[in-house]
């Protein structure tokens, strides 16, 4: 299909509208998952103040090895109040706060106890298990960039640093909407030609681990005015999804809905299998996208460009898709107008990740697609890749 736009060219126009929201600050304690706007710094030296990286003594390294008499103890959050003088130590806790003069920390270990004092035979050097003031950070010095998403890891930095809050990207506000007259809630009863409505249930899930704040609408039959309501009403948002009613059939009305409404089309149709179909356009600074209504294709429609999309309104540095790299077990025959994503099951052979395809590959078959933890990337071409070829893939959720 000559003059389908490529997957690249698709995101990087959507890439390029997918512009950072407003800043705000946001407490630690709400910023998991989300991403910084603005670098962090530093409101303390890490640590505040020296201290010792073992249980132990606090000794002079000069003194030892010897004898050396103790004169006090040191735990955390309580500090000696006194200095050490020559020929004396103190024991100190893990964190505890080395007492000025003390200049190295001796394990525990290493002691023998004596009857007023503690006896060390071996050598210590200045500096010893002594973790001194700003070894990790100093007062006033970036400790996060801005594009970092907020993990685990990033927000105990913050907290250690103490960082109370950290500005982020609002939340983006995102609209689902499902169309299709055949759609019924999961446990209604089903009449003739009718399917379970599984769309959104699905994108709302992905949407949330993208710190989205999501509003799912009712399911839309393929009717003008039930369509109209509904986009307009998501178009208010930062971003709306929609799912089906994108190809070219009668009854596919989102695209000719959205025109009427202001949406201004930007691309319709991508060389992707599964997915061709799927549209994107804005109105204002809302990006809308049409994805197409089989499950597989709007779960890839989602992975390939409504993701990356939400990491940019949130200004995220790497907004992906992120693709990693396996071999696969099976050979895969190429298409040759479209780039395929194949689902498939991970597994670790060696020390590659080899990727199976699951059977099943049609685009309806989304139960298939449960078994997959990987889309493989097949760029379109002739002929096959082999088992073992190394290929790119998305992991999935
Ligand atoms: P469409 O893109 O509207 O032509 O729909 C393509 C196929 O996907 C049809 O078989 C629809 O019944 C099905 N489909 C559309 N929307 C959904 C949905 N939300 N959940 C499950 N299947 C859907
Ligand atoms: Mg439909």
């Amino acid at each position: 299909m000559p003059g389908l736009l490529s997957i690249e060219d698709a995101l990087a126009h959507v890439l390029a509208r997918a512009q950072p929201l407003e800043v705000e600050s946001v407490l630690l304690a709400d910023c998991r998952g989300r991403v910084l706007l603005e670098e962090a710094r530093a409101a303390v030296d890490l640590p505040p103040f020296a201290s010792s990286a073992m249980d132990g003594y606090a000794v002079r390294a000069a003194d030892t090895p010897g004898r050396l008499e103790l004169v006090g103890r040191v735990a955390a959050g309580r500090p000696a109040g006194r200095s050490l003088e020559q020929g004396q130590a103190m024991g100190i806790a893990t964190g505890g706060a080395v007492p000025d003069g003390a200049d190295a920390v001796v394990p525990i270990e290493l002691v023998v106890d004596t009857d007023n004092g503690i006896h060390i035979e071996a050598s210590a050097k200045a500096g010893d298990h002594v973790r001194p003031v700003g070894g990790d950070v100093l007062e006033g010095a970036a400790i996060l960039e801005a594009g970092t998403r907020l993990g685990p890891a990033q927000l105990g930095a913050a907290a250690a640093a103490g960082v109370a809050s950290l500005r982020c990207a609002r939340r983006p506000r995102v609209t689902v909407l499902s169309t299709g007259t055949e759609l019924r809630r999961p446990g209604a009863e089903l009449g003739p030609g009718e399917i379970y409505e599984s769309n959104s249930v699905m994108l709302v899930a992905a949407l949330a681990v993208e710190g989205a704040e999501v509003d799912v609408l009712d399911s839309v039959a393929d009717d003008p005015g039930a369509h109209r309501a509904a986009i307009e009403h998501g178009l208010a948002g930062d971003l709306l999804v929609t799912s089906g009613g994108v190809s070219v059939g009668p009854h596919d009305l989102v695209r000719s809905v959205e025109r009427e409404l202001g949406v201004e089309e930007v691309f319709w149709r991508v060389a992707v299998k599964p997915g061709k179909p799927v549209a994107f356009g804005t109105r204002g600074r809302t990006l809308v996208f049409g994805l197409p209504g089989n499950p597989v294709s709007a779960l890839v429609g989602f992975e390939l460009f409504v993701r990356p999309a939400l990491r940019g309104l949130q200004g995220e540095r790497s907004p992906g898709p992120r693709y990693a790299y396996g071999s696969l077990g099976a050979p895969l025959r190429r298409n040759g107008a479209r780039d395929e994503l194949v689902r498939a099951r991970t597994r670790t052979g060696g020390t590659e990740v080899v990727l199976d395809p699951v059977a099943g590959q049609d685009s309806h078959m989304i139960v298939r697609a449960a078994a997959a933890d990987a889309l493989v990337l097949v760029p379109l071409g002739v002929g096959e890749l082999g088992a073992g070829e190394r290929v790119r893939y998305l992991p999935l959720g």
